[in-house]
């Protein structure tokens, strides 16, 4: 089985401090558990600059994981950007767009579950990192927690852009809608617990060829590791628990979600 884990952050800290042996190591472990290709995701500027570095770093390099990457900013980070500092962290985003190892956009969007306050400037971020998007055509992807509706909305409103709903946690309805405008819904750990009705039912009416595999290491790991540190070498659990939600093999789930990442971030279907 060959996994691509389409949404990961072997940038963030905890790898290089808790994990034996550092992220290379640990690259080089979820490599021999099948992971051959890796999106590693941009949340902020300094992040959209580490993913493109290991980008450079990694792919290619024997023993290792092919290495793509994503450059944007989650909303939580976009708040951090003084309204005066927008228009030039922006251009910043526009240049590592431009990057021969960028492939989205991303991980751009609405989180309502962390920040109560300031949604107006969440919408302005989101919707100009969208136009951002559209203008250098790349697809996108997006971070929606607890804000489907204004989501869905401004989503709406950039016809032109299209991309990953990551980890996605919306109802199956909002899933069928955002799969016949050609949106790829991506599942992550959430999908393998107990009380995540909703997500699993989202999960069994994805369209096959919009469907998506993702850890969003080192969050939310799936069952049975909860609490440890996720990587992508975990992937073999979540692709279980979607192959029983869809009535199919683990190795159908591997094969399809990779054949679909390869597509929506424009590379060669091809392995190693
Ligand atoms: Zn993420």
């Amino acid at each position: 089985m060959q996994f691509f884990d389409s949404h990961a952050h072997y940038d963030d800290r905890r790898f290089s401090n808790e994990y034996p042996g550092g992220v290379d190591a640990l690259l080089q472990y979820i490599c021999t558990q099948g992971v051959t290709r890796v999106c590693n995701v941009g949340a902020s500027l300094r992040s959209s600059m580490e993913s493109l570095a290991m980008a450079d770093y990694y792919d290619g390099r024997i023993g290792y994981p092919r290495f793509c990457a994503s450059v944007g900013l989650h909303p939580c980070d976009a708040l951090e950007v003084p309204e005066m500092m927008t228009a030039d962290v922006l251009d910043e985003i526009r240049s590592l767009a431009g990057h021969a190892k960028a492939v989205a956009i991303g991980e751009i969007g609405l989180d309502y579950h962390w920040d109560e306050e300031h949604h107006d400037r969440q919408k302005a971020m989101f919707d100009m990192q969208l136009s951002l998007a559209e203008e250098v055509k790349k697809p996108v992807i997006i971070h929606d927690r607890d804000a489907h509706g204004d989501t869905f909305d401004i989503l709406a409103a950039h016809p032109n852009v299209t991309g990953i709903l990551h980890s996605y946690s919306g109802s199956p309805e909002m899933a069928r809608q955002l799969a016949d405008k050609g949106w790829y819904i991506s599942f992550s750990g959430p999908v393998t617990y107990k009380n995540a009705a909703k997500v699993k039912d989202a999960c069994a009416i994805v369209p096959e060829d919009l469907l998506l595999l993702e850890t969003d290491a080192p969050y939310l790991p799936p069952v049975p590791h909860r609490g440890k540190l996720n990587h992508s070498g975990y992937l073999v659990h979540t692709a279980a628990v979607m192959a029983e939600i869809r009535g199919t093999t683990p190795e159908a789930i591997a094969e399809t979600t990779y054949r679909n990442a390869c597509r929506i971030f424009g590379l060669p279907s091809l392995s190693q």
